[in-house]
C-alpha cells in the first residue's frame, strides 16, 4: 500500500490541482510483477487483435481530446490549442501502430540442407519500462506505449513528477476500451528513486527514456549495469540554418514554429540561429514584428501563443543565458531580461558568439538566438558545433543546396523550409549526444521486439 502523496502544480498559478502517489519500493515492485504476470496473456493475443485495442484508444483519445487538453495545459502549462495538438499527435501515434501490429513479419530464411527450414519470428520483448519527460506528456508516452502494445510488450510507466496526470488519464482511458488490467502500469513519484529502482528491477527486459541527457547517460549506466536494453531520446541544440537564398517570409513562419512551440520547452526547439550575413538584417526585420505580436499568458486563455515556462527554475535557467549573452557581448534586439515571473516574454538577441553559454545549452524557452555567419562553409560548421545532434532546420529556396548541406549535418532529423518535422510515419531520433533508438514510424517497432530463430529438421516420417 502506498499512502504517501504529491501535489501536482499549475505551472500558471502554482496552484494545487491534484494529487498523486509517491510510490514506495513495494509500489514499483508491485506495478513491476503485475506487468510481468500480464505478459503471457497479451502476447498470445494476435497481433491483429492487439492492434484493434491500440485503435481504439486512438478513437477514444479523439473523442476526449478537449478534456485531455485541459488536463495537459493545467499540469504542463501550454495554450490549449497546441495541447489539443498534442492529444491529436498522440492519438496518431496509436494509429500508426495500429496499422503496423498486423505487420510484425518474420522471415524465412534458405537452410544449408534440404531437410531443414529456417524461420525468424518477431518475439516481445518482454516488460518494458517507459520513462518520459514532461514538456509533451501525451505525446512522449505514446511514441512509447503504442509500438510496445504492437508488439506484444506489457509496460510501466514513469512520468515525469511535474506532469503525471496526463500519463493518468491516459492509462485509465487504455482501460476503458478495453485494454486488460496489468498490461499498463503507472508509477509516480519525485525524484529518481522510483524510476531508479524500476530500472534495476530484473524482470524489466527494456527500458526506453526520453528526457535530458544527463539523466539518459545516468539511466544507460544502469542498464549497461545489468545488461539490459536500453533507447534513449535525450536532449537537442538545434541549429536553424537561414542561407542567403531563402524566402524571408517562409524562414519566419518555421521559425516562429520551432522556436516557440511550448514556450521554447521542446527538444527540437530551434536553438540556435545560424543565418548567412548577407540576409541577416533582412531576416532579423521580418522576424521581430512577428515575434512581438506574440501572446503570453494562462495557456487556458484563449488567445494565448506562449504558456508559463514549467517552474522557477526554468526561468531562473533563461535569465542566466540571457544575462551570460549580454555580458559576453549580444545585442539585445527585442524583450528584456526575464524577471520572477514564469510567463517569460520573447526574446531577440543578435550577435551571440559560440563562447556563451547560449550556444552550448538547451535554452527551454523562448529566446531567439542569432549569429550571422560569412557563407554556406562557415553555416555548416556553426551548425555542426555542438554535442548534441538531435535535428536541424534549413532555410533555402536551392534544393541542390540544400541536399549538400543536409549530407554535412551531423543531426538525426532535418526540417528543410519547414520548422514542425514530428510526424507518426517519420523516424524520430537523434545521433550524437542526443541519444538513440528511433520512435515513430516502422521503426518504433523495433526497439520493443526481439529476433527469435527456430531451425526445423524434418523427421523422415514412415
Ligand atoms: P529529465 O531528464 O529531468 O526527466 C525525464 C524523466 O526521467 C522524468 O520522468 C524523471 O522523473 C526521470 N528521472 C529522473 N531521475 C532519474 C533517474 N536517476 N533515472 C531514471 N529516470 C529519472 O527531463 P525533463 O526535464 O522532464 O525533460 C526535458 C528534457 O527532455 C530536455 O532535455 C529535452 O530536450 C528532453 N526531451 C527529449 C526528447 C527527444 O525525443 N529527444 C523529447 C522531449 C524532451
Amino acid at each position: 500500500m502506498t499512502a504517501a502523496r504529491f501535489a501536482v502544480r499549475d505551472p500558471a498559478t502554482d496552484a494545487i490541482i491534484d494529487e498523486v502517489d509517491a510510490c514506495d519500493d513495494a509500489a514499483v515492485d508491485a506495478a513491476v510483477a503485475a506487468a510481468e504476470a500480464a505478459g503471457p496473456g497479451w502476447r498470445a493475443r494476435p497481433a491483429p487483435a492487439r492492434g484493434e485495442l491500440v485503435a481504439a484508444i486512438a478513437r477514444r483519445m479523439r473523442a476526449d481530446e478537449a478534456r485531455l487538453g485541459a488536463l495537459i495545459t493545467a499540469e504542463g502549462g501550454k495554450p490549449t490549442a497546441e495541447a489539443i495538438g498534442e492529444v491529436r499527435y498522440a492519438a496518431s501515434f496509436f494509429e500508426w501502430f495500429a496499422g503496423e501490429a498486423p505487420r510484425i513479419y518474420g522471415e524465412t530464411i534458405p537452410a544449408a540442407r534440404a531437410d531443414q527450414q529456417i524461420v525468424v519470428e518477431r518475439v516481445p520483448v518482454g516488460v518494458c519500462a517507459l520513462i518520459t519527460p514532461w514538456n509533451f506528456p501525451a505525446a512522449m508516452l505514446a511514441r512509447k506505449l503504442a509500438p510496445a502494445l504492437a508488439a506484444g510488450c506489457t509496460v510501466v510507466a514513469k512520468p515525469s513528477e511535474l506532469t503525471p496526470l496526463t500519463t493518468l488519464a491516459l492509462a485509465a482511458l487504455a482501460e476503458e476500451v478495453g485494454v486488460p488490467r496489468g498490461v499498463i502500469n503507472v508509477v509516480t513519484g519525485q525524484g529518481p528513486r522510483v524510476p531508479t529502482r524500476l530500472v534495476a528491477d530484473p524482470r524489466v527486459r527494456k527500458v526506453s527514456f526520453t528526457g535530458s541527457t544527463a539523466v539518459g547517460r545516468a539511466v544507460l549506466t544502469a542498464c549497461a549495469a545489468r545488461g539490459v536494453r536500453a533507447s534513449v531520446e535525450l536532449g537537442g541544440n538545434a541549429p536553424f540554418v537561414v542561407l542567403a537564398d531563402a524566402d524571408v517570409e517562409r524562414a519566419v513562419a518555421a521559425a516562429l514554429v520551432a522556436k516557440f512551440r511550448n514556450a521554447g520547452q521542446t527538444c527540437v526547439a530551434a536553438n540556435r540561429f545560424v543565418v548567412e550575413a548577407a540576409i541577416a538584417a533582412r531576416f532579423e526585420a521580418a522576424l521581430v514584428p512577428r515575434v512581438a505580436a506574440l501572446t503570453v499568458g494562462p495557456g487556458a486563455q484563449p488567445g494565448v501563443d506562449l504558456g508559463p515556462l514549467i517552474d522557477d527554475r526554468a526561468v531562473a535557467k533563461v535569465r542566466r543565458l540571457v544575462e551570460d549573452a549580454l555580458a559576453r557581448g549580444a545585442r539585445l534586439v527585442h524583450g528584456a531580461v526575464p524577471g520572477a515571473s514564469r510567463f517569460v516574454a520573447p526574446i531577440v538577441l543578435a550577435e551571440v558568439t559560440a563562447e556563451m553559454a547560449i550556444w552550448r545549452e538547451e535554452i527551454f524557452g523562448p529566446v531567439v538566438a542569432i549569429r550571422a555567419v560569412a557563407d554556406e562553409a562557415a553555416a555548416v560548421a556553426a551548425a555542426n558545433d555542438t554535442d548534441a545532434g538531435l535535428c536541424a532546420y534549413v532555410m533555402t529556396r536551392d534544393l541542390g543546396r540544400a541536399r549538400r548541406v543536409v549530407r554535412q549535418l551531423a543531426v538525426g532529423m532535418v526540417g528543410v523550409n519547414e520548422g514542425l518535422i514530428s510526424t507518426a510515419q517519420a523516424p524520430f531520433g537523434g545521433v550524437k549526444a542526443s541519444g538513440y533508438g528511433r520512435e515513430g514510424s516502422r521503426h518504433g517497432l523495433d526497439d520493443y521486439l526481439d529476433y527469435q530463430y527456430v531451425m526445423t529438421t524434418a523427421l523422415d516420417t514412415p
